[in-house]
């Protein structure tokens, strides 16, 4: 039997990552937006391409959540994108507004899926989820640190002329410009890439990778970035269908890890049928575990402003 996932938000991550969850063919995707026909037209086209990729999925689109009923796995990307200029933190109330309610139909139809959230400001988006479902820890997380390190390894692989599939990045913390890339961490083909590249080469790519999702907002003019996110999106729903047990970099409710106590921060995680499996514990110096406090604290801020009860 297929299992199912939904996607909340037909928009541009929800439908491209309609599409990668599809075309692999071992889940049925379920896409729900409040505009009337919008997930329902773009289900229908990514089903009729089903002959073509040779993927069986049942791809279905609805404005209610009744079609979701005893999902595996539920993706949140229903939420506004940041304008040119416009900080994460400006997004919280608004996506406040949208997140709640449609948590507590994801929780109403599909009480044993996992959730993975996408709209920003994640990290406190993720930490509302968690709030409204009530749901253990091991079943909310965030996608951010696989789109980060996917940037970082973009961009590093192009810096070193070799394959992106012998980078391995660590990026930590929260996403946005609050992220933690650790060049220390990061290797190519085993290598640190603080033993590769000047010191101020790896720091202008560290930077880039802060300020990848700005760039593109920039370019873009309307709209943030998708083909990516919803590629990273996809990963963690494999590994999670798969029970790959992949240790992926994840947004995840830290109980005392790394020293950070109640707040949801960019970590490495084992991911597994039942989610969040493990959260790695990486041996940081105090200077790295210093900022990773620090991008918790910004965390927690955020997740203040929406003054959850
Ligand atoms: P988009 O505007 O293309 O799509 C959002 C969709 O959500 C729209 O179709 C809209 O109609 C729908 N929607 C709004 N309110 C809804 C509700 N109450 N119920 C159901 N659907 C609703 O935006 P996008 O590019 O797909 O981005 C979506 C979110 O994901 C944004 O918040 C964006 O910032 C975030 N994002 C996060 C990451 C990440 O790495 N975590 C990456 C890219 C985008």
């Amino acid at each position: 039997m297929r299992s199912k996932v939904s996607i909340i938000g037909a928009g541009n991550v929800g439908a491209t990552l309609a599409q990668r969850i599809a075309e692999k063919g071992y889940a049925d995707v379920v896409m729900v937006d409040i505009i009337e026909g919008l997930p329902q037209g773009k289900a229908l086209d990514i089903l009729q391409a089903g002959s073509i990729t040779g993927s069986d999925a049942r791809v279905i689109g609805t404005n209610s959540y009744k079609e979701t009923a005893g999902s595996d796995i539920v993706v949140i990307t229903s939420g506004v994108t940041r304008k040119p200029g416009m900080h994460r933190s400006d997004m919280v109330l608004v996506n406040m507004n949208i997140v709640k309610p449609v948590t507590e139909q994801v929780v109403k139809y599909s009480p044993k899926g996992i959730i993975i959230m996408v709209a920003n400001p994640l990290d406190a988006m993720t930490q509302l989820v968690l709030h409204v479902s009530k749901f253990p820890r091991n079943r909310v997380l965030g996608q951010s640190g696989v789109l980060d390190t996917s940037r970082f390894r973009a961009l590093l692989a192009r810096e070193l002329n070799v394959s992106v599939e012998d980078v391995h990045a660590c990026v930590l913390g929260g996403h946005g410009d609050i992220m933690m890339p650790v060049p220390r961490l990061t290797t190519v083909g085993g290598v640190p890439v603080t033993e590769l590249l000047p010191k101020e080469t790896v720091n202008k790519i560290v930077e880039r990778t802060v300020k990848g999702g700005s760039e593109i907002v920039a370019l873009l003019k309307t709209g943030s970035a998708f083909y990516a996110p919803a590629a990273a999106t996809a990963q963690m729903v494999e590994s999670i269908l798969l029970d790959k047990k992949r240790i992926l970099p994840c947004a995840a409710y830290l109980e005392g890890e790394y020293g950070i106590k109640g707040a949801v921060v960019g970590v490495p995680v084992k991911l597994g049928k039942d989610g969040i499996e493990q959260i790695i514990e990486l041996k940081l110096t105090p200077e790295e575990s210093a900022a990773l406090k620090k991008s918790a604290e910004a965390v927690k801020e955020l997740v203040r402003i929406m003054k959850l009860k």
